[in-house]
Formats: structure tokens, sequence, C-alpha cells
């Protein structure tokens, strides 16, 4: 339902709009928060956008299978490492926006790192979260750290998506990585494995199917989460006690755009507060890149999670981000 949709807004009168051209976009949020970018851009500047959503991994694929003749202009949103292995791989190009210094170090060394390819545009922590409800009735204990959510009374209650599509899940692979060391990470996800009911192909779609009490335990970015909790739902969120790691959502301008100063019009537009702010407006709880943006209070709070020093660089690169994957693939997709 989320994915692949295709949305052309044209609130502006056809004339101004194709006055002001066009911009088609990538966008790898919520769908909710991407219509709602659309929407305001649109009004400021009578651009007429073309919106596709899809999750992070899926991006890359299209982008990269679209490099003779681009569709896209610019890609906004989604985690940071397809953006920054289309950086390596030349999919994207450099800018350096007049708002680079309204930016918070992490989102600036995030487009040092990709040498000047994809900037930082929000962060936020991955975790899980548990249906208070189900946990209750199936008499399981609540579980605080990623060890617990290994217990056999959870077999077939976990849902995760798949890292091949998800920037969130392949998150959570670099992640588990980082924080065991690779032999007894793929351990770690070879267990998970057996409490896996679903690998899903968007990463809040766990979050969700949480909430309508589908699966107990769902594994997602902790934001994606709250939109669950702040709409009532009955789950509790939860920063793994053993650490975790966190994401730099990302915007890139596509290589051979055709719709080039529209895009950089959005790109400068985008890192402002007031673009920012549409986040929470639109229940997405990141911490915004831009210092000016007011931080949602629903957002968990960045500096009272236990989070790993994530290396973006590593976790990132076109080498590394397809061993990766296709290590997962082998090693743990396909068990049975
Ligand atoms: N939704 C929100 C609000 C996000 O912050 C992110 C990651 O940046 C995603 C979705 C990621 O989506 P996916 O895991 O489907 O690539």
């Amino acid at each position: 339902m989320l994915a692949g949709t295709v949305t052309a807004f044209s609130f502006m009168s056809a004339g101004t709009a194709q006055a002001q051209g066009a911009l088609v976009m990538y966008c790898g949020v919520q769908e909710e928060w991407c219509r709602a970018m659309t929407t305001a851009f649109e009004r400021e500047t009578g651009v007429k956008v073309s919106m596709t959503r899809k999750s992070a991994g899926e991006v890359f694929a299209q982008v990269k299978a679209e490099a003779a003749n681009p569709r896209a202009d610019i890609w906004w949103g989604g985690t940071g490492d397809p953006h920054m292995q289309a950086a390596e791989e030349g999919l994207t190009v450099e800018y350096k926006s007049p708002k680079m210094g309204e930016l918070q170090d992490w989102a600036v060394r995030q487009w040092e790192q990709s040498k000047n390819r994809t900037v930082g545009i929000y962060s936020g922590a991955l975790g899980f979260g548990y249906n208070t409800e189900l946990v209750k009735s199936n008499g399981i204990p609540e579980p605080k750290c990623w060890a617990d959510i290994l217990g056999a009374k959870l077999k077939d209650e976990v849902q995760v998506a798949d890292p091949n599509s998800s920037g969130t899940a392949y998150t959570l692979l670099a992640t588990i990585v980082q924080l065991m060391g690779e032999d007894k990470g793929f351990e770690y996800l070879k267990s998970l494995h057996k409490n896996v009911n679903q690998y899903t192909k968007s990463g809040a779609a766990p979050a969700k199917a949480m909430a309508l009490g589908e699966t107990t335990v769902g594994i997602a970015f902790m934001h994606d989460i709250v939109t669950m909790v702040v709409d009532k739902a009955p789950i509790k969120v939860v920063a793994p006690c053993e650490g975790t790691g966190f994401e730099i959502g990302s915007m890139s301008i596509i290589k051979g755009a055709k719709n080039l100063d529209n895009a950089k019009k959005f790109y400068d537009w985008a890192l402002t507060p007031a673009a920012q702010k549409i986040g929470a407006e639109a229940k997405s709880y990141q911490v915004p890149s831009n210092k000016s943006t007011p931080v949602p209070a629903e957002a968990p709070k960045l500096s009272e999670i236990k989070l790993i020093n994530f290396d973006f660089a590593k976790y990132g690169s076109s080498e590394e981000r397809k061993r990766l994957l296709s290590k997962w693939d082998a090693e743990v997709k396909n068990l049975p």
C-alpha cells in the first residue's frame, strides 16, 4: 500500500505550475509526510511535484536502474546508507546549499563523508516495541533488550522488514554487526529469524502490525513506533538495553536531473525550519537537522538512548552494503 504510489499534486493553476516547471521526487519517509512536503513545496513555489514513495533500498535500485535516463530529480528521505552508496557509485551529484551553516554536525558530517553528495535531514534511533495487551495475555516477560526478543515464547511473534528493501532493516543488520561483532551478530540474526513471522517490504510496517495486534513485537525506528503510541495504540517503545544504532535520514540530487534548478530549490527549502517542522505535523517524530527547527516533544531523546558509534561511511559503502545484504540473504533469509 505504501510502496510505489505515485502522486501528482496540482493545487496551483496549470499556468502557474507550468511557469515554474516540474520536479520529480523519490520520497523515502512515511507516505503522509511525503504528501505534506509535496503540497507545501507546491504552495510555496508553484513548482508541480510528482512524488513516488518507496523504501530506501527500493529507491536506490530504481535510481541505479534509471541511471542512463534518470526520471527523478531529487531523492528526499530514507536512511542514509543507500544515499551514501549512490554517492559512491556516482548516481548523485555534489551540491553545497547556502543552508549548510544552519545544520547539526551529524548532518554536515554525512555530507562531507559522501564528498558533498548527500546531506543529513533528520536523525532517529532504532529500537523495538511490543503490544502491551498481547504481552500480558500471553504471559510474556516485558522485553527490554535485544536478547529478550529471542525467547521461545515469542516464536512467530516478531516482525521486521527485509534489509534489501528497507533502510530500517538494513540499519538493524548494521547495528547488530557493530554491537556484537560479525560472527555473533549473524548468530543473533539467525536466532531472531526463528521468531520472525514476516519480513515486510517497508520498515514502518511492523509498527502498524503491532498496533493492530498482528504481531507482539515489531522492530522499527523508535520514532515510527511513537507515531502508533500517539494514535493511542497499546504499545510500549523500547530502547534496547545493550545499545542501539541510529540513522541519518538523507537527501540527494540525482545525476542527470532534468529539473536541476528545481531540485536545488527543493533541497534548500527542505533544510529550512519551516519545511522541517512539517515532519512532526505529519506525525513523524525524528530529530530535524536544522539547529533552529524545534525538536518535537514526542521525539525519542537521542541523548538518553545508549547509541553505538555508528560507522556510516563503512556501512554505507557500496562494497560493505552489498556484502552484508548477500550474506544475510544466504545465511538468514532462507533458513527454514
Ligand atoms: N519512515 C520514516 C519516518 C523514516 O524515518 C524512515 C527512515 O528514514 C523510514 C520510514 C524508512 O523506511 P524503510 O525502512 O521502508 O526504507
